[in-house]
């Protein structure tokens, strides 16, 4: 087996994965204001950024041959129903109209996130309910307000719509509204299996978005269930989204796989805060080779069988690739 590793253009020769700028989404956090670039404290170079510096963002990702951007905001002020996620003028839709008119914008792919749990005061990522056991997240009258918010991005210049709210029938609800509403031409990319997972943490720092009470797993799925997995993605498939994302990837790896194996269409891997919070720690403490650990991670979720990643790292990992 050794002759096969003798010298590095042998072994890139033989190579059998890799990773490439373009195979990765940088996602971007978008907050109002002028000039702001707010680090988020549990992920180091991660900021909150205002439109401009969104821009510019831009432009160094499409320079650095990146394959896209994940749209996520922080509106000014928050409500029961999430109001800011489908206005005209909310801040994601500001900042893709922006982005639209930028030069960068011919060489990415602008993708939506799709939820509420920015944009309600409650944190959660549906309509909340009182009923006779407590308090639930509504399934389908979340449904609308997700078609609406879908609606309003891809007018505001989204190339794909990207829900991640794990309500039921909302892949179906927000093709049917995009159809009616002249945007057939607007991909879904579904979060088909998202996980109810610790390394989310981080994130709710950066997006603002962590539940005010109890937690998400009646609609994110139960990290045990690999068959459940893959009956969101058959639902998912069925009610027409065009890609999946899998999420978190590390310690899903094996799910990752196993989607690979049963179906044909994109598949994607968010690389999450949690796992890019845990190697910046080890590398500020010196623990972990930064360049190579980097690669390392984006290397085993492409070997897992994802076509792309969503990652914090997307910009380092370029760079590091030339
Ligand atoms: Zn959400």
């Amino acid at each position: 087996m050794r002759r096969l590793r003798r010298s590095e253009s042998m072994r890139a020769l033989v190579r059998e994965t890799t990773v490439e700028p373009g195979d990765l989404i940088y996602p971007l956090f978008i907050c109002p204001g002028e000039g702001v670039r707010r680090e988020v404290s549990s992920m180091p170079g991660v900021f909150q950024l205002s439109i401009d510096e969104i821009v510019r963002e831009a432009e160094e990702a499409a320079s650095l041959g990146l394959g896209g951007l994940l749209l996520f905001g922080l509106p000014k002020s928050k409500d029961e129903t999430g109001t800011g996620a489908w206005d005209e003028n909310g801040i994601v839709q500001q900042g893709l109209r922006a982005l639209k008119q930028s030069a960068a914008s011919k060489k990415l792919v602008l993708v939506g996130d799709v939820c509420l749990c920015e944009y309600t005061s409650h944190g959660h990522c549906g309509i909340i309910k009182e009923g006779h056991d407590g308090w639930d997240v509504e399934n389908d009258s979340t449904l609308d307000l997700l078609a609406r918010t879908a609606v309003s991005q891809a007018k505001a210049g989204a190339d794909v719509v990207a829900p991640s709210d794990m309500m039921d029938g909302r892949v179906a609800a927000i093709r049917k509204a995009l159809d009616a509403n002249g945007c057939a031409n607007t991909p879904i990319l579904s979060y088909a299996s998202k996980f109810a997972s610790a390394f989310y943490g981080p994130f709710r720092e950066a997006a603002e978005s962590a539940p005010q009470f109890g937690d998400r797993k009646t609609y994110q799925m139960d990290g045990a269930n690999l068959r459940e997995a893959m009956r969101e993605i058959d639902l998912d498939l069925e009610e027409g989204a065009d890609m999946i994302l899998m999420k978190p990837a590390m310690p899903y790896l094996d799910v990752i796989r196993a989607a690979r194996e049963r179906v044909d269409v994109p598949i994607g891997a968010y690389q999450v805060s949690g796992e890019y919070a845990m190697l910046q720690a080890a590398f500020q403490k010196g623990w972990l080779d930064r360049d190579r650990a980097i690669l390392e991670s984006l290397l085993g979720i492409r070997r897992a069988g994802a076509d792309f990643a969503v990652t914090y790292f997307a910009k380092d990992a370029a760079k590091l690739l030339g």
